[in-house]
């Protein structure tokens, strides 16, 4: 590659605490900077003395902060501030955690900049210094390789694709403010209202380690599939049946239409495996099914299967994983 730097995108909370799976992505930068300096896009308020040591451990040198009176929230205004960096740094890869928010954003920057924009990756390389990225399609039933051909890439990876690691020497990462020019289109959209989901205390979907599933099986009761999801550290997830039927919010929702996870562990309580909850789930690690119908479609997939009802199988694991916790 160029000794340009690879720029990261920092997803953060409210309260500026950065999400989990940009430190995979900071590591995955590392691997493809090539002893070029890895750097930081951060939108909206930067609490330095909580994010700094984080990315400093992760190799950041500089962090690239979009300073504007207009509205962060909004994926035209980071747009705006992303081509602006990319073309102060010359940096010719950016990454970002796969959101339906990022993955809007970074459309709107190819769009303006001309670069090419990979979504939903699970691996990325460099091959005679062409990025080279790796994600599977058409419901996980194809792995695909696709070469950027553009001269700047921009990629979307799915939270788990990389095992986060801390360099041996953090660094002190120096902050660059970039006061962004909104361009007159972006002005054109205002925020009238944003409401802050009630925190749950359990991860983020799109990001969790595990994540355990509810479909038409639980009949709308949910308890077990918490049960394990909250003994498991992991979070809970659902078919478009459940959500549809309005057991559990539509956010929650696996699949085509819903949200795509790759956790290191999936469970499947009720659900059968249609093709389009396949979709989103199909390249999980490891894929755990319980299910009563010992045809169903899930088990083709499936790691681990227990014919069973869910009602009793769960409760039975969580009990057992309790135990085994201590
Ligand atoms: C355009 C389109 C887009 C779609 N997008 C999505 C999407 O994004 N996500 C999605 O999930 N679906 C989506 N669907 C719907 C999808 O096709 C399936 O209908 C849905 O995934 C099935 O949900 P399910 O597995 O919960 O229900 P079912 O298919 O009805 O399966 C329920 C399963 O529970 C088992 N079961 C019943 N009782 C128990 C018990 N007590 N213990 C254990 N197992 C039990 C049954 O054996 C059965 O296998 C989409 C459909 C269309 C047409």
């Amino acid at each position: 590659m160029t000794a340009t730097p690879v720029l990261v995108l920092l997803d953060h909370a409210a309260d500026g605490t950065l999400r989990p799976p940009v430190r995979e992505l900071l590591t995955l930068a590392r691997t493809l900077a090539d002893g070029a300096p890895v750097e930081g896009v951060w939108a909206g308020t930067l609490d330095t003395a909580a994010a700094l040591p984080v990315l400093g451990a992760q190799g950041v040198t500089t962090v690239h902060r979009l300073v504007t009176d207009a509205d962060l929230h909004l994926s035209a205004v980071v747009a705006d501030g992303v081509v602006q960096v990319l073309g102060a740094t010359g940096a010719t890869l950016l990454l970002a955690v796969s959101s339906f928010e990022n993955k809007e954003t970074l459309a709107r920057v190819a769009v303006r900049t001309g670069a090419g924009v990979v979504t939903d990756a699970d691996g990325v390389t460099v091959e005679d210094g062409r990025v080279v990225t790796h994600k599977t399609v058409l419901a996980g039933t194809w792995t695909t390789r696709c070469a950027v051909t553009a001269p700047v890439a921009l990629v979307t990876v799915k939270a788990n694709s990389v095992a986060a690691e801390d360099v041996a020497a953090p660094l002190q990462p120096a902050i660059a403010e970039h006061a962004v020019d909104v361009s007159e289109a972006s002005r054109r959209v205002r925020l009238v209202e944003r409401i802050e989901r009630a925190d749950s205390g359990r991860p983020d979907l799109g990001s969790a380690h595990v994540v355990v599933v509810g479909g038409r099986g639980t009949e709308g009761d949910f308890t077990p599939v918490e049960e394990l999801a909250d003994v498991l550290g992991g979070a809970v997830g659902a078919t478009r049946v459940a959500t549809d039927e309005g057991w559990i919010g539509h956010d929650a929702q696996i699949g085509q239409t819903g949200v795509t996870i790759s956790p290191r562990l999936y469970i499947g309580a009720g659900v059968s495996g249609a093709v389009h909850h396949r979709g989103g789930m199909q390249a999980s690690g490891t894929i755990v099914a319980v299910n009563s119908d010992p045809d169903a479609p899930i088990f083709e997939i499936a790691d681990f299967g227990v014919v069973g009802d869910l009602f009793t199988v769960l409760p039975q694991a969580a009990a057992e994983l309790r135990r085994l916790q201590g």
